[in-house]
């Protein structure tokens, strides 16, 4: 059977069952209906947050997140190496991204370089959690505080990882994140967006559902609305968080015990307690990575080059360089990481890896 990078986790059916039967037998189908609710009050306990929203997908919650911190125009200061979903919410909302390239050690934003990318028309800083790992939070809050300027961390990677005791997506003025279903909590499709101020919290909830309260109109919205099923996958997905993240760790641990001096890997975050979401590995050069990969792929096993090309150089934005990025993401894949990879597949992949170094 083939290998992938990641596998959505399932529940029994059964467990999926018990929900949908209750969904038939309600007939409420969407619009914030009992299995939302339920699954929200469920994370934001399990997550220990405030304003906490569940909404349809992680590029929308960053695309409402914009919205109601009421940016509609100007510069956002981003990273080059995420998923493009950080980069086209931020176009898709009328505004300029301007890339801060990376630091080598994590993948993040390189803070050092930050205040030098700011101009009078920056309005807030696009971060992200990349694979699970912390970004400078305490150093990029400093900066938007001397400078007036809004943070929205894309948390898609960093559900259920912790920085000094708290959930990593607690901070900034909004971190959003995804539950699609390659992630390692999923509702199959599904975001959500964690919000400081009660205010845009307000904001956003109004903006999720059209921007409209029964039949007062108060603001532009959009649909967000996430409906019932989706909902109930979260809700019979949940029981098993912390079984994934050991599962995970299970994998990684023996990915490491195997790989770790041959190889490139993020450094150590003391401060981070982290999720297991990905196992990123850096090669020498890219020549390296593609004959380790024709030599998996020949054995139906396909890691996957996140991230990659550098979002700076994708042909619908104005050229800008970022040399970290540009060269990591010619470099860097993820080895495949599920629950249910057993060891004996890990050790095939890292054999595999070591015979091509
Ligand atoms: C998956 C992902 C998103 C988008 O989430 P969806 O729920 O698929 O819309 C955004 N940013 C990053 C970094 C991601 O990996």
């Amino acid at each position: 059977m083939s290998i992938f990078v990641t596998k959505p986790f399932m529940p029994s059916i059964a467990e999926y069952q018990k929900y949908v039967a209750e969904i038939f037998k309600r007939g409420v189908l969407t619009n914030q209906g009992p299995c939302v609710q339920e699954l929200e009050k469920k994370l934001t306990d399990f997550l220990g947050v405030q304003n906490f929203h569940y909404v349809s997908n992680g590029t929308i919650a960053l695309q409402v997140a914009l919205s109601a911190l009421n940016i509609r125009d100007g510069e956002i200061i981003t990273t080059p190496f995420s998923y493009v979903a950080t980069l086209s919410s931020i176009l898709w909302e009328h505004c300029a991204p301007v890339f801060v390239d990376i630091e080598p050690d994590n993948f993040t934003i390189d803070v050092t370089k930050i205040e030098a990318a700011i101009t009078p028309k920056t309005r807030a800083i696009m971060p992200v959690h990349v694979f699970g790992y912390a970004c400078d939070v305490e150093k990029i809050q400093q900066i938007a505080d001397k400078h007036n300027l809004k943070v929205i961390y894309d948390g898609a990677h960093a559900f259920a990882s912790k920085f000094k005791g708290n959930s990593l997506l607690s901070y900034g003025d909004i971190t959003t994140c995804s539950f699609h279903a390659t992630k390692l909590f999923h509702t199959i499709e599904g975001g959500a967006c964690i919000i400081r101020s009660k205010e845009a919290s307000d904001k956003f909830e109004l903006q999720k559902r059209f921007g409209h309260d029964k039949d007062d109109y108060i603001c532009l919205g959009i649909n967000a609305k996430q409906s019932e099923f989706h909902a109930a996958m979260g809700l019979a997905n949940f029981p098993y968080i912390e079984k994934i993240i050991l599962e995970r760790k299970r994998v990684s641990d023996l990915y490491d015990l195997e790989l770790k001096s041959l190889i490139g890997r993020p450094k150590e975050q003391p401060d981070l307690e982290y999720n297991y979401a990905y196992y990123p590995v850096v090669f020498k050069d890219e020549s390296e990575l593609l004959k380790i990969f024709e030599t998996l792929n020949k054995n139906d096993i396909f890691p996957r080059r996140y991230f990659w090309p550098s979002l700076n150089t994708l042909p619908y934005v104005s050229k800008q360089s970022c040399p970290v990025s540009e060269d990591i993401s010619f470099r860097i894949a993820c080895l495949p990481l599920y629950p249910d990879l057993s060891n004996e597949n890990v050790i095939k992949i890292c054999d595999i890896i070591k015979n091509n170094l």
